[in-house]
């Protein structure tokens, strides 16, 4: 990721002088042909620039990207209550675009549009990434990634339809659910260089610094343990702060719901100490269903994927229903079942649906 400061001081927004406290990412396109961030940041460095002001332009030539104005400095992008809450980013567009009045367009040149289009994505998608760990935001959570077409929809944003009807009207195959999962796959990875800032003064629960970084060796029966694809999926389905929070009943929790040890101001250091304490948290439930093999209760040799998939039924549902799930059942059988347990009082849920698929899925590949 390569990051430009070049902060409008000039432009009245920056002058305004408003914080905010960011609860979201906003993502916009220029809506105009025009490629440079340097266009639009030599144009909107001034007084008399019109009443709009965005926290950052990605170049649609070089994929760099301009930040100008400070993270949490109040933006004028979205046009609603979503400059209280979202920070707000450009993507230049395609110069062989041409508007033909609205949101509509003709390109004279689809695969140039779309190195373009392709170019100001990957960067957004790494700048969001880096955003979200700043910030301590779940990219996957309602609402917390948006763009300006969405926050229109959500009722916090002005009518504009961008950035999908750039991505749909060259067919491009780009969609903000694709982009919001993208986000949080790049947020698994190791921090994008350069890095802009260190992470902010932490305490961080003992347990962080005590994982082991290496794969096991593979098990006896019995004593299996977790593996990061399925920290993965589990950690898809739950809600993830960086930030110690107390929690309905209470209790200061962090990351994914982690509770021993925990105290107010603990703040996590970034998304993978998150998952780190997860894979640990997890490791009971995945000796609930390493009892169920030494008992016998899981008669077939399971495999790592199985192994995952139980573990993540058993954290969602609890070690009674493992053991009936299981229960003198094959592979087969355990897999089919496994689907009925999607109802949460007394309804089907469409999150537990979604899960209890891909939980089925993994079990059988
Ligand atoms: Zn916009």
């Amino acid at each position: 990721m390569e990051l430009v400061e070049n902060i409008l001081t000039q432009n009245p927004c920056y002058q305004a002088g408003k914080k905010i406290t960011v609860r979201g990412l906003m993502l916009h396109s220029v809506g105009c042909p025009q490629p440079s961030a340097e266009v639009f940041v030599r144009k909107w460095n001034n007084p008399e620039a019109a009443r709009a002001c965005v926290h950052a332009f990605i170049d649609g030539n070089t994929g760099k990207i301009y930040q100008t104005l400070p993270w949490e400095h109040r933006a004028w992008h979205g046009g609603g209550s979503s400059n209280n809450t979202h920070i707000g980013v450009e993507m230049c567009e395609p110069a062989c675009i041409k508007y033909t009045g609205g949101a509509s367009f003709t390109c004279s040149d689809r695969d140039a549009a779309m190195a373009v289009v392709k170019r100001t994505y990957d960067a957004a998608v790494e700048l969001f990434a880096f955003l979200c760990q700043k910030f301590g935001l779940d990219p996957l959570a309602d609402g917390v990634i948006v763009s300006h077409k969405e926050g229109h929809d959500r009722g916090i944003a002005s009518g504009h339809g961008d950035p999908d009807h750039l991505w749909n009207g060259l067919k491009s195959g780009y969609t903000m659910d694709g982009f919001r999962k993208d986000v949080n796959a790049a947020m698994g990875q190791p921090a994008p260089k350069p890095q802009l800032s260190p992470a902010t003064s932490q305490s961080i629960p003992a347990a962080v610094q005590s994982i082991p970084a290496a794969a096991q060796p593979a098990p006896a029966a019995g004593s299996m343990a977790i593996s990061d694809r399925g920290v993965e999926l589990i950690a898809g389905y739950e809600g993830c702060k960086l930030e110690a929070y107390l929690c309905p009943a209470g209790v200061w929790t962090i990351g994914y719901g982690h509770t021993a040890g925990v105290k107010q101001g603990d703040r996590l250091p970034s998304q993978e100490a998150a998952r780190a304490l997860l894979k640990e948290d997890l490791k009971k439930y995945g000796d609930y269903v390493n009892a169920c093999v030494r008992k016998g209760l899981i008669s077939f040799p399971l495999t790592q994927n199985q192994f995952d998939a139980l573990t993540s039924f058993c954290y969602n549902c609890g070690n009674g229903n493992l053991q009936k799930l299981v229960s003198g059942r094959d592979a087969a059988t355990v897999a089919e079942k496994l689907l009925l347990y999607n109802k949460g009082g007394g309804k089907v849920l469409t999150g537990l649906v979604r899960r209890r698929e891909e939980e089925r899925a993994l079990f059988l590949s």
